[in-house]
């Protein structure tokens, strides 16, 4: 039996990110894919927000899926517009870009640090026990892994096996998607409920709109989209010549736990909801990110098992935020005049500037804030990427974060902070930064004497000038002095 000390059930987005993240560590992780390869007819996500542009530049590869994709002003909330140019980071801007793109690109990161992907196999079911998961999969073979984490999507095989239960709300509204011909050209522009305009080639008409049924057991027809388009503009335009259709509703849920002992959950497998806003697959690659280094310390056992709980107190909050605004935002976008006056008066509020900028800093993800406790604004908060200035020369912090390590910076007098029994897992930093401290919806906030940065970003401890609460903060994240 193959063994490896993590085996990733599923390589859609979050769970090439989270091999990824394990492979930087330095952990033996392979995944199982069901699919050949990314499926072109995968319609789903259109684009990346700033927080997870952010994320891959902290890896050293932005710039990929920059090249790929348009950077545009993308986030909005219920569909309007949330301008987020004036925030304080490299990336104010979303990036459009189709989700077989995203998957192809992080395919190849994947690929170059060495990651198996067993392709054309589906993991059937797994028991776990004290040491391990014994995993069971499709073509009669089995896997044995230290931990086994579900990235298998809204359906997940791996969250239904470990009997961990996905609470929300049923579907009260379908939506079908639909790449047709018409003979009347239609207006192109947004529908209440979803709208119609080019396909990506410019040659055929893409839809999405809201059905009159909620209840469906197949992919919708030619019929279904003529319907719709009646219901929607009171003529089908002649529609024909579909070419492809899919369907989605606005089912909300999430489990209620992202780890059962040494089973994990992440993305869609741990959170479904609407796609409106366009979170989807940003959470799920921002789970991945939360989890990948607190798994590897585990697995290399710098670390206890009782860190990977920590995963679940920041993200599962994360996510049940995310189901709450897509909710709000289908009521908002609900067709009829009740919900257009419902639309405006939110349009009103959403021109004020701080209300903007907390809505912005929520739907791009800049606004993240993982409860850490009491302390400097920036505990819990993304690392703004600083142009530093260290003995070696000018140096941008994300490129510090680029192998997945965790980072002091010092920016008081140089070599005052000593981490020698974490210096084979921290990297420590004597820099200078003479710029503003300014965070997205927060503003400007006090220069910190020295921070400790975790491999995903976020602030783990801020100095005032002392080395108080500095190894506490080390052995919490890092591991004991004495870890090895
Ligand atoms: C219409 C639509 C539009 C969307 N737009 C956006 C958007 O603009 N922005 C955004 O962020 N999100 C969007 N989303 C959501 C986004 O597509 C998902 O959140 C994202 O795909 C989740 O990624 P994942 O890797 O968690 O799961 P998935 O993408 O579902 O990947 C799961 C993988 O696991 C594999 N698998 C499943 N079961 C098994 C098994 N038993 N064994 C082996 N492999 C298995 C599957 O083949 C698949 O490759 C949209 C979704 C829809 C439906």
């Amino acid at each position: 039996m193959a063994e490896h000390a993590v085996v990733v059930v599923g390589g859609g987005p979050t769970g090439l990110m989270l091999a990824g993240e394990l492979a930087l560590a330095g952990v033996d992780v392979a995944i199982v894919e069901r699919r050949a390869a990314p499926d072109p007819d995968r319609a789903l996500a259109g684009g990346l927000h700033a927080r997870t542009i952010e994320v891959l530049d902290q890896r050293g590869i932005a710039d990929w899926f920059l090249a790929a994709g348009k950077a545009m002003q993308i986030q909005g909330f219920g569909r309007i517009p949330l301008d987020i140019s004036d925030f304080p980071s490299r990336h104010n801007y979303g990036l459009a870009l189709p989700q077989i793109q995203t998957e192809r690109l992080l395919a190849t990161w994947v690929e170059e640090l060495g990651v198996p992907t067993m392709r054309e196999r589906e993991v059937t079911g797994f028991t776990q026990d004290d040491a391990g998961v014994d995993v069971a999969l499709s073509d009669g073979t089995s896997l044995r892994a230290e931990y086994l984490v579900g990235c298998d999507g809204g359906r997940s095989v791996i969250r239904k096996a470990a009997g961990i239960e996905f609470v929300g709300w049923e579907a009260s509204t379908s939506w079908l998607m639909a790449e047709v011909e018409m003979v009347e050209k239609p207006k192109f522009g947004l529908r209440p409920g979803g709208g119609i305009g080019p396909s990506e080639g410019g040659d055929r008409i893409r839809l999405t709109l809201t059905e009159r049924e909620v209840e469906h057991t197949g992919e919708p027809t030619l019929q279904d989209v003529r319907e719709a388009l009646i219901a929607s503009d009171g003529t089908d335009y002649g529609v024909h010549s579909l070419s492809w259709t899919s369907r989605f509703t606005d089912n909300t849920r999430q489990a209620v736990s992202y780890r059962k002992g040494r089973i994990l959950l992440a993305g869609d497998a741990a959170h479904v909801h609407p796609p409106l806003g366009g979170q989807g697959l940003n959470t799920g690659v921002q789970d991945a990110m939360n989890l990948g280094w607190k798994l590897a310390q585990v697995v290399k056992k710098t670390s206890p098992q009782s860190l990977l709980d920590t995963y679940h107190g920041e993200r599962h909050p994360v996510g049940a935020r995310v189901l709450k605004n897509t909710m709000a935002q289908v009521a908002l976008t609900s067709p009829g005049d009740r919900h257009q006056v419902l639309r405006d008066t939110m349009a009103e509020v959403l021109s004020m500037d701080e209300p903007r900028k907390w809505f912005a800093g929520m739907m791009s993800g800049l606004g993240i804030h993982y409860d850490l406790g009491e302390g400097h604004p920036l505990l819990g908060r993304r690392m703004p990427d600083l142009d530093l200035v260290t003995a070696g020369g000018p140096l941008r912090m994300f490129t510090l974060l680029h192998h997945a390590r965790p980072v002091l910076l010092n920016l008081g007098e140089p070599g005052s902070l000593d981490i020698t029994p974490w210096a084979a897992r921290v990297q420590s930093i004597d820099a200078r930064y003479a710029g503003d401290w300014e965070l997205p919806v927060l503003g400007r906030v006090a220069a910190p004497a020295a921070v400790l940065v975790r491999p995903d970003g976020y602030v783990a401890w801020v100095g005032d000038g002392s080395d108080n609460g500095l190894s506490e903060a080390l052995t919490t994240w890092f591991g004991s002095p004495t870890a090895s």
